[in-house]
């Protein structure tokens, strides 16, 4: 995979130190904390991440942050590797924890209270918070902050012992209560958990805070540049803090890059985990999810994903992109690569009464007339066929060119149909089938064929095709801020998901694998479900065929 220079303000950045020398290499890591499954922001860090250290030469870690055991599981330990390999990127031998560093992050901690630099304070939480002060006010020093260093080392080691209860005790930076940046007054560094971690079991009582156990994984891990996001801007001070007051040598350089939000979803971890438990959603890998397992279960390819995080590009300030956009990225990947097919969605019966009953006629249909090298097939034509049942009205509007009575189609790749007659239900009135003629003499293709009609449909023969299940999405949200209502879930799509219980497919496609892409003719992008048995077919609608964005972006350009 290569990576086009994007010359966005992280690789200017890079490059300056490069020319600099401050660094003669770029060592970039991701740092995902295996409390949830991936989500699209994620994958804007990865794509950043990889791409960067692609982009010079570089090398890029993949690092799970687990210094929190409460939150955290090896299925999500999991799911993360998956992810990211499934989005492109190898990190080689170069899969690390933060828990593999737990001891050497004690001995730096026991360093940091011999140079006079962490004490141990029996302040409570809340009293801490208090002691803190505001943005306005300045902290108040802790009554603990004086002890001796041999007091420190003697509590300290006896946190790590066990002697003490959760959250009687911490350890802190001994920086300064009265700086304007609150995350230097005192940070606490190591809190008392009793806690069973995925992959330290019991060994340890005590686990660093991320903000201390953050920096020395980059710096242990040898990382240049420390990419990630805009909250932990006011956090650098004290990532640089940490690393100095352990005297590490040409320590990595913090950037921090904008989040990724979306328009009509919610990105947090803590709230994709509220959808799945509460219900919402059918996993983490509903379609409906901006999960990578979710839009890999959608249909979403990988490199419509590194083409749309390419194409948002980096910046400082923060901003929603229009989820318009990722969809309109998933249309340009598909539309040379998904072959065209046939498909049904609601069915109406049409049969074509001067086509006799025991004829089948195979007709050649081009794969991808975007794509001309994806051949052609054939599909089976015969005397009873189905059509969508939106494509007939039997009182239309001037401008509706689709079937009605004494008006003529075209099938697509097959003949020209007029409907002679509607047949409907004697108690309810509803259309049950349709009674057409077609001419023989304007089968596609054919030099017989010269008559031009207005109108096109997609059908399917219902003898031949095969019945499926088509899963329709819609947008999860509503709004498109759907963060902005205290209860995020109020704003939830009631009809995200219609499905579809009685479509028809060409008989092509009958063996289709999971993950499988199609382009159904005038439907829009489809992908085979895993849900998809011996016994039938599944699909999910990736996207609809109309391009918002254009509308959008167009919009947008003018404005
Ligand atoms: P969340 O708020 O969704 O739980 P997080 O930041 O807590 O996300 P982490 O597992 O800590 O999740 O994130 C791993 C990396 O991914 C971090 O470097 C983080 O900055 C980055 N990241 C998380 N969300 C986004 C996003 N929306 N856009 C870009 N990068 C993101
Ligand atoms: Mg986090």
């Amino acid at each position: 995979m290569t990576t086009a220079k994007t010359g966005n303000f992280i690789h200017n950045i890079i490059e300056e130190h490069l020319r600099s020398k401050k660094y003669d290499r770029v060592h970039t890591r991701f740092p995902p904390e295996p409390n949830g499954y991936l989500h699209i922001g994620h994958a804007k860090s990865i794509c950043l991440n990889f791409g960067t250290a692609l982009l010079y030469g570089g090398l890029c870690n993949l690092r799970f942050d687990d210094t929190n055991p409460s939150k955290e599981e090896v299925e999500y330990v999991d799911s993360i590797k998956e992810d990211v390999r499934w989005l492109g990127f190898d990190w080689g031998d170069r899969l690390f924890y933060a828990s593999d560093y737990f001891e050497r992050l004690y001995e730096y901690a026991v360093q940091l209270i011999k140079a006079g630099k962490a004490y141990v304070c029996d302040l409570s939480p809340d009293e801490i918070r208090l002691y803190r002060g505001t943005l306005t006010q300045p902290g108040k020093e802790s009554p603990y902050r004086s002890r001796s260093v041999e007091e420190n080392l003697d509590l300290f080691e006896r946190m790590r012992a066990g002697e003490f209860a959760d959250g009687s005790k911490v350890l802190r930076a001994k920086i300064d209560m009265a700086s304007p940046n609150l995350n230097l007054r005192d940070p606490v560094i190591y809190r008392i958990m009793r806690a069973t971690h995925h992959r330290t079991g019991d060994k340890w009582c005590i686990y660093p805070m991320y903000d201390y156990a953050h920096p020395l994984s980059d710096a242990i891990e040898g990382i240049t540049h420390s990419i990630c996001t805009c909250e932990f801007e006011d956090h650098r001070p004290l990532y640089d803090w940490v690393l100095e007051a352990v005297n590490i040598k040409n320590p990595p350089q913090q950037i921090e890059f904008a989040r990724l939000n979306l328009s009509h979803t919610v990105m947090s971890k803590r709230k994709l985990r509220h959808l799945v438990e509460k219900g919402y959603v059918s996993g983490w890998d509903d379609p409906r999810m901006p999960t990578i397992s979710g839009l890999r279960r959608r249909g979403y390819t990988p490199e419509s994903i590194r083409d749309f995080c390419e194409r948002i590009g980096v910046a400082k300030a923060n901003s929603v992109v229009d989820i318009a956009y990722l969809e309109h990225c998933i249309r340009e990947d598909l539309n040379l690569r998904a072959p065209r097919v046939m498909a049904v969605l609601r069915p109406l019966k049409v049969i074509i009464d001067n086509y006799p009953g025991d004829r089948v006629e195979m007709l050649d249909a081009q794969n991808n007339p975007e794509n001309p090298d994806m051949g052609t097939r054939r599909v089976p034509f015969s005397r009873v066929i189905y059509i969508e049942r939106d494509d007939f009205m039997e009182d239309p509007p001037k401008k509706f060119f689709r079937l009605s009575p004494g008006k003529e189609v075209r099938l697509k790749h097959a003949y020209i149909i007029k409907c002679e007659r509607v047949v409907k239900d004697e108690q309810t009135g509803a259309i049950i089938e349709l009674h057409c003629t077609y001419d023989p003499e304007t089968r596609s293709g054919s030099s017989a064929d010269s008559r031009k009609v207005k109108g096109t449909l997609h059908w399917v023969s219902a003898e031949h095709a095969i019945k499926a299940e088509v899963r329709l999405y819609d947008h999860l949200f509503l709004k498109d801020n759907p963060e902005e209502d205290e209860d995020f879930t109020s704003n939830l799509n009631p009809n995200s998901l219609e499905v579809l219980n009685e479509c028809y497919v060409e008989p092509e496609f009958a063996g289709a694998k999971p993950g499988t892409r199609f382009q159904f003719l005038r439907q829009g992008y489809f992908c085979v479900d895993r849900d998809s048995s011996e016994s039938g077919l599944v699909f999910n609608r990736i996207v609809s065929l109309k391009d918002s964005w254009a509308k959008i972006a167009g919009k947008n350009a003018g404005s």
